[in-house]
Protein backbone atom coordinates (compact mmCIF):
# COMPACT_ATOMS: atom_id res chain seq x y z
CA UNK A 1 0.00 0.00 0.00
CA UNK A 2 1.48 3.38 -0.89
CA UNK A 3 0.69 6.12 1.18
CA UNK A 4 -1.78 8.03 -1.13
CA UNK A 5 -3.61 4.88 0.43
CA UNK A 6 -3.04 5.81 3.98
CA UNK A 7 -5.72 7.40 6.18
CA UNK A 8 -3.64 10.62 6.81
CA UNK A 9 -2.88 11.20 2.89
CA UNK A 10 -6.77 10.72 1.73
CA UNK A 11 -7.76 12.68 4.35
CA UNK A 12 -5.31 15.76 3.59
CA UNK A 13 -6.36 15.06 -0.07
CA UNK A 14 -9.90 15.89 0.59
CA UNK A 15 -11.43 12.02 0.32
CA UNK A 16 -13.15 10.32 3.39
CA UNK A 17 -10.71 8.31 5.18
CA UNK A 18 -13.44 6.13 6.61
CA UNK A 19 -12.32 7.29 10.60
CA UNK A 20 -10.54 10.27 12.47
CA UNK A 21 -6.84 10.47 11.48
CA UNK A 22 -4.55 10.95 14.70
CA UNK A 23 -1.29 12.39 14.86
CA UNK A 24 1.20 13.96 17.64
CA UNK A 25 4.48 15.21 17.83
CA UNK A 26 7.08 15.10 20.54
CA UNK A 27 10.59 13.94 20.30
CA UNK A 28 11.77 14.19 23.50
CA UNK A 29 8.73 11.96 24.92
CA UNK A 30 9.85 9.53 21.44
CA UNK A 31 13.31 9.55 22.92
CA UNK A 32 12.42 8.71 26.66
CA UNK A 33 10.37 5.65 25.69
CA UNK A 34 13.25 4.35 23.18
CA UNK A 35 15.59 4.89 26.23
CA UNK A 36 17.19 7.29 24.90
CA UNK A 37 17.70 11.54 24.99
CA UNK A 38 16.40 13.71 22.16
CA UNK A 39 19.98 15.39 21.87
CA UNK A 40 21.06 11.46 20.89
CA UNK A 41 18.98 11.65 17.70
CA UNK A 42 20.37 14.98 16.09
CA UNK A 43 23.46 13.41 14.35
CA UNK A 44 22.24 9.58 14.09
CA UNK A 45 19.91 9.21 11.26
CA UNK A 46 19.51 5.33 12.04
CA UNK A 47 18.09 6.17 15.82
CA UNK A 48 16.08 8.95 14.75
CA UNK A 49 14.22 6.22 11.95
CA UNK A 50 14.43 3.91 15.06
CA UNK A 51 12.63 5.74 17.86
CA UNK A 52 10.58 7.90 15.49
CA UNK A 53 8.88 4.04 14.30
CA UNK A 54 8.83 2.93 18.14
CA UNK A 55 6.46 6.64 18.77
CA UNK A 56 4.32 5.84 16.03
CA UNK A 57 3.69 2.31 17.18
CA UNK A 58 3.36 2.96 20.50
CA UNK A 59 1.04 5.86 20.23
CA UNK A 60 -0.69 4.50 17.34
CA UNK A 61 -0.40 7.60 15.16
CA UNK A 62 -1.28 7.56 11.29
CA UNK A 63 2.20 8.98 10.77
CA UNK A 64 5.76 8.23 11.31
CA UNK A 65 6.69 11.82 12.23
CA UNK A 66 10.55 13.06 11.89
CA UNK A 67 11.82 15.70 13.78
CA UNK A 68 14.83 16.73 15.54
CA UNK A 69 14.58 20.34 17.03
CA UNK A 70 13.88 23.89 15.80
CA UNK A 71 17.75 24.19 15.35
CA UNK A 72 18.30 21.64 11.95
CA UNK A 73 18.02 24.72 9.32
CA UNK A 74 19.49 27.15 11.79
CA UNK A 75 22.79 25.14 12.39
CA UNK A 76 23.10 24.93 8.42
CA UNK A 77 23.30 28.73 8.45
CA UNK A 78 26.32 28.89 11.47
CA UNK A 79 24.01 28.83 14.55
CA UNK A 80 26.46 27.32 16.95
CA UNK A 81 24.66 24.64 18.94
CA UNK A 82 25.00 22.70 22.03
CA UNK A 83 23.97 19.38 23.68
CA UNK A 84 22.31 18.87 26.93
CA UNK A 85 20.94 15.38 27.64
CA UNK A 86 18.10 17.38 29.49
CA UNK A 87 17.43 20.45 27.83
CA UNK A 88 18.31 19.47 24.27
CA UNK A 89 19.75 21.50 21.43
CA UNK A 90 20.43 25.37 22.95
CA UNK A 91 21.45 27.63 19.67
CA UNK A 92 23.83 30.90 20.37
CA UNK A 93 21.66 32.59 18.13
CA UNK A 94 23.56 35.18 15.48
CA UNK A 95 23.56 39.41 14.85
CA UNK A 96 21.30 40.30 12.11
CA UNK A 97 23.36 41.54 9.69
CA UNK A 98 23.09 44.67 7.20
CA UNK A 99 22.45 43.43 4.17
CA UNK A 100 22.26 39.85 4.86
CA UNK A 101 22.78 36.89 2.19
CA UNK A 102 21.74 33.23 3.52
CA UNK A 103 24.57 30.80 2.40
CA UNK A 104 23.50 28.00 4.18
CA UNK A 105 26.02 24.53 4.45
CA UNK A 106 24.99 21.96 1.91
CA UNK A 107 22.12 19.68 4.12
CA UNK A 108 23.99 16.32 4.26
CA UNK A 109 27.25 17.84 6.18
CA UNK A 110 25.16 19.43 8.79
CA UNK A 111 24.32 17.21 11.51
CA UNK A 112 20.74 17.15 12.35
CA UNK A 113 19.12 17.47 8.67
CA UNK A 114 21.64 15.01 7.39
CA UNK A 115 19.99 13.00 10.11
CA UNK A 116 16.53 13.70 9.37
CA UNK A 117 16.92 13.18 5.28
CA UNK A 118 18.83 9.50 6.52
CA UNK A 119 15.80 9.02 8.63
CA UNK A 120 13.12 9.23 6.34
CA UNK A 121 15.30 7.25 3.66
CA UNK A 122 15.93 4.43 6.29
CA UNK A 123 11.48 4.62 6.99
CA UNK A 124 10.83 4.79 3.28
CA UNK A 125 12.47 1.42 2.83
CA UNK A 126 10.00 -0.03 5.40
CA UNK A 127 7.05 -1.56 4.13
CA UNK A 128 5.03 0.92 6.16
CA UNK A 129 1.03 1.60 6.15
CA UNK A 130 1.76 5.29 7.12
CA UNK A 131 2.96 8.06 5.66
CA UNK A 132 6.59 9.51 6.90
CA UNK A 133 5.82 13.42 7.83
CA UNK A 134 8.88 15.82 8.34
CA UNK A 135 8.76 19.09 10.80
CA UNK A 136 10.48 22.37 10.16
CA UNK A 137 9.31 25.02 11.67
CA UNK A 138 8.06 28.21 9.35
CA UNK A 139 10.24 30.37 7.66
CA UNK A 140 9.84 33.63 10.19
CA UNK A 141 10.44 30.90 13.15
CA UNK A 142 13.33 29.74 11.63
CA UNK A 143 14.48 33.24 11.21
CA UNK A 144 13.82 34.07 14.75
CA UNK A 145 15.60 30.96 15.82
CA UNK A 146 18.56 31.99 13.57
CA UNK A 147 19.00 35.41 14.51
CA UNK A 148 18.42 36.78 17.97
CA UNK A 149 14.62 36.87 18.70
CA UNK A 150 14.48 40.29 19.97
CA UNK A 151 16.52 41.72 17.54
CA UNK A 152 14.29 40.26 15.12
CA UNK A 153 11.03 41.38 15.99
CA UNK A 154 12.63 45.29 16.44
CA UNK A 155 13.58 44.97 12.99
CA UNK A 156 10.45 44.26 11.67
CA UNK A 157 9.66 48.07 13.15
CA UNK A 158 13.32 49.31 12.39
CA UNK A 159 14.59 47.56 9.11
CA UNK A 160 11.45 46.21 7.67
CA UNK A 161 12.46 45.75 4.40
CA UNK A 162 15.90 43.92 5.54
CA UNK A 163 13.77 41.33 7.90
CA UNK A 164 11.84 39.93 4.60
CA UNK A 165 14.95 39.95 2.47
CA UNK A 166 15.79 37.56 5.69
CA UNK A 167 12.19 35.70 5.52
CA UNK A 168 11.92 35.52 1.65
CA UNK A 169 15.49 33.72 1.30
CA UNK A 170 14.59 31.50 4.42
CA UNK A 171 11.62 30.27 2.71
CA UNK A 172 14.36 29.55 -0.43
CA UNK A 173 16.04 27.36 2.12
CA UNK A 174 13.04 25.50 2.99
CA UNK A 175 12.08 24.39 0.03
CA UNK A 176 15.31 23.33 -0.83
CA UNK A 177 15.01 21.13 2.40
CA UNK A 178 11.63 20.02 1.80
CA UNK A 179 12.54 18.70 -1.63
CA UNK A 180 15.18 16.73 -1.01
CA UNK A 181 12.92 15.30 1.90
CA UNK A 182 10.38 14.54 -0.70
CA UNK A 183 13.08 12.74 -2.68
CA UNK A 184 13.95 10.83 0.54
CA UNK A 185 10.33 9.61 0.26
CA UNK A 186 8.23 11.95 3.11
CA UNK A 187 4.83 12.97 2.02
CA UNK A 188 3.86 15.04 4.86
CA UNK A 189 5.04 18.34 5.94
CA UNK A 190 3.73 19.60 9.47
CA UNK A 191 5.08 23.05 9.74
CA UNK A 192 4.92 24.55 13.49
CA UNK A 193 4.94 28.29 13.07
CA UNK A 194 4.92 29.70 16.70
CA UNK A 195 6.77 32.95 16.39
CA UNK A 196 3.70 33.81 14.09
CA UNK A 197 1.07 33.49 16.75
CA UNK A 198 -1.25 36.24 17.88
CA UNK A 199 0.96 36.24 21.17
CA UNK A 200 4.33 37.80 19.34
CA UNK A 201 3.11 39.30 15.87
CA UNK A 202 0.12 41.14 15.28
CA UNK A 203 -2.34 39.89 12.80
CA UNK A 204 -1.09 43.07 10.49
CA UNK A 205 2.31 41.85 10.95
CA UNK A 206 1.41 38.23 10.27
CA UNK A 207 0.09 39.19 6.90
CA UNK A 208 3.10 41.19 5.88
CA UNK A 209 5.55 38.65 7.79
CA UNK A 210 4.90 35.19 7.57
CA UNK A 211 1.41 34.16 5.80
CA UNK A 212 3.10 35.11 2.12
CA UNK A 213 6.26 33.33 2.92
CA UNK A 214 3.82 29.98 4.60
CA UNK A 215 2.02 30.15 1.46
CA UNK A 216 5.34 30.16 -0.92
CA UNK A 217 6.50 27.43 1.20
CA UNK A 218 3.20 25.17 0.92
CA UNK A 219 2.54 25.43 -2.65
CA UNK A 220 6.10 24.85 -3.32
CA UNK A 221 5.30 21.61 -1.28
CA UNK A 222 2.01 21.30 -3.63
CA UNK A 223 4.22 20.82 -6.34
CA UNK A 224 6.25 18.16 -4.88
CA UNK A 225 3.22 16.02 -4.52
CA UNK A 226 3.35 16.52 -1.20
CA UNK A 227 0.78 17.39 1.67
CA UNK A 228 1.05 20.51 4.62
CA UNK A 229 -0.14 21.10 7.87
CA UNK A 230 0.00 24.16 9.55
CA UNK A 231 0.38 24.91 13.39
CA UNK A 232 0.58 28.06 14.98
CA UNK A 233 0.56 27.86 19.02
CA UNK A 234 -1.39 30.55 21.17
CA UNK A 235 -3.63 32.66 20.18
CA UNK A 236 -5.09 32.72 16.48
CA UNK A 237 -8.65 33.52 15.91
CA UNK A 238 -7.71 37.17 14.80
CA UNK A 239 -5.18 35.39 11.84
CA UNK A 240 -7.76 32.52 11.03
CA UNK A 241 -8.79 33.75 7.53
CA UNK A 242 -4.33 34.30 7.15
CA UNK A 243 -3.98 31.28 8.09
CA UNK A 244 -6.57 29.69 5.39
CA UNK A 245 -5.18 31.51 2.80
CA UNK A 246 -1.38 29.93 3.31
CA UNK A 247 -3.40 27.08 1.44
CA UNK A 248 -2.45 24.45 4.08
CA UNK A 249 -4.03 21.33 3.51
CA UNK A 250 -4.98 21.42 7.48
CA UNK A 251 -4.67 23.35 10.13
CA UNK A 252 -3.62 22.79 13.35
CA UNK A 253 -4.76 24.87 16.30
CA UNK A 254 -3.87 25.68 20.14
CA UNK A 255 -5.16 23.50 23.04
CA UNK A 256 -6.18 27.69 23.83
CA UNK A 257 -8.51 28.07 21.36
CA UNK A 258 -11.66 26.63 20.15
CA UNK A 259 -12.57 24.19 18.00
CA UNK A 260 -16.46 24.84 18.28
CA UNK A 261 -15.81 28.33 17.46
CA UNK A 262 -13.29 27.27 14.56
CA UNK A 263 -15.44 25.50 13.18
CA UNK A 264 -18.50 27.94 13.26
CA UNK A 265 -16.02 30.33 11.50
CA UNK A 266 -14.49 27.53 8.99
CA UNK A 267 -17.40 25.90 8.12
CA UNK A 268 -17.34 21.94 7.44
CA UNK A 269 -15.31 21.81 4.61
CA UNK A 270 -12.35 23.05 6.27
CA UNK A 271 -9.53 20.50 7.85
CA UNK A 272 -9.24 21.23 11.33
CA UNK A 273 -6.32 19.48 13.51
CA UNK A 274 -6.46 19.90 17.69
CA UNK A 275 -6.51 19.82 20.51
CA UNK A 276 -5.99 17.86 23.39
CA UNK A 277 -4.25 19.78 26.02
CA UNK A 278 -0.46 18.74 25.76
CA UNK A 279 -0.12 19.43 29.36
CA UNK A 280 -2.97 19.91 31.67
CA UNK A 281 -4.51 16.13 29.88
CA UNK A 282 -2.04 14.41 28.08
CA UNK A 283 0.79 15.55 30.80
CA UNK A 284 -1.10 15.85 34.27
CA UNK A 285 -4.19 13.84 33.64
CA UNK A 286 -5.82 10.70 34.11
CA UNK A 287 -6.77 7.84 31.07
CA UNK A 288 -10.11 9.05 31.61
CA UNK A 289 -9.85 12.39 31.49
CA UNK A 290 -7.82 12.13 27.68
CA UNK A 291 -10.74 10.17 27.00
CA UNK A 292 -13.31 12.80 27.50
CA UNK A 293 -11.26 15.48 26.23
CA UNK A 294 -10.59 14.03 23.12
CA UNK A 295 -14.45 13.12 22.77
CA UNK A 296 -15.08 16.94 23.56
CA UNK A 297 -13.20 17.57 20.95
CA UNK A 298 -14.57 15.31 18.29
CA UNK A 299 -17.95 17.27 19.33
CA UNK A 300 -17.20 20.46 19.14
CA UNK A 301 -15.22 20.18 15.65
CA UNK A 302 -16.97 17.43 14.36
CA UNK A 303 -16.31 14.45 13.37
CA UNK A 304 -15.36 14.98 10.03
CA UNK A 305 -12.76 17.65 8.75
CA UNK A 306 -10.95 16.81 12.10
CA UNK A 307 -7.78 15.76 12.77
CA UNK A 308 -7.56 14.14 16.68
CA UNK A 309 -4.06 15.53 17.60
CA UNK A 310 -2.87 17.13 21.05
CA UNK A 311 -2.57 21.03 20.86
CA UNK A 312 0.71 21.54 20.46
CA UNK A 313 3.87 19.44 20.93
CA UNK A 314 3.73 16.49 23.78
CA UNK A 315 5.92 16.99 26.99
CA UNK A 316 8.92 14.60 27.06
CA UNK A 317 7.59 13.12 30.63
CA UNK A 318 3.73 11.98 29.10
CA UNK A 319 3.00 8.74 30.26
CA UNK A 320 2.85 6.81 26.29
CA UNK A 321 -0.27 5.55 27.83
CA UNK A 322 -2.39 8.18 27.73
CA UNK A 323 -1.15 9.29 24.05
CA UNK A 324 -2.54 5.61 23.58
CA UNK A 325 -5.92 6.69 24.73
CA UNK A 326 -6.07 9.73 22.80
CA UNK A 327 -5.78 7.87 19.55
CA UNK A 328 -8.13 4.87 20.51
CA UNK A 329 -10.77 7.09 21.58
CA UNK A 330 -10.89 8.65 17.66
CA UNK A 331 -10.38 5.85 16.32
CA UNK A 332 -12.76 4.21 18.47
CA UNK A 333 -15.61 6.84 17.03
CA UNK A 334 -17.60 5.58 14.10
CA UNK A 335 -19.13 8.09 12.07
CA UNK A 336 -20.12 5.96 8.93
ZN1 LIG B 1 2.12 24.85 19.40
Amino acid sequence: MGFEESILFKFLNGEDPGEIPVIATGTGLAARIAGRSAASLRDNGAALAEVMSMFQKEAKLDWTIVYTDALAIPETLGVEVELSPISGAIGKPMKIPDDPVLSPKPLRSSPATRATLEAVEILSKKKTTCPIAVTFEGPLTTSINTFDANDLIMAIYRRPLVVKSIISQMTDILCSFAEEIRRAGASVFYIPDPFSSMDTLSPKHYKEFAGPYVSNLISHIHDLGAKAILHICGQTDQIWDYMAETGADTLSLDQIMSLQKAREHFGPEVRLAGNVDPIRTLWEGSVEEVRDETMSCIEDAGPRSLIIMPGCAVPTQTDIKNLRAMSETAKGYSYS
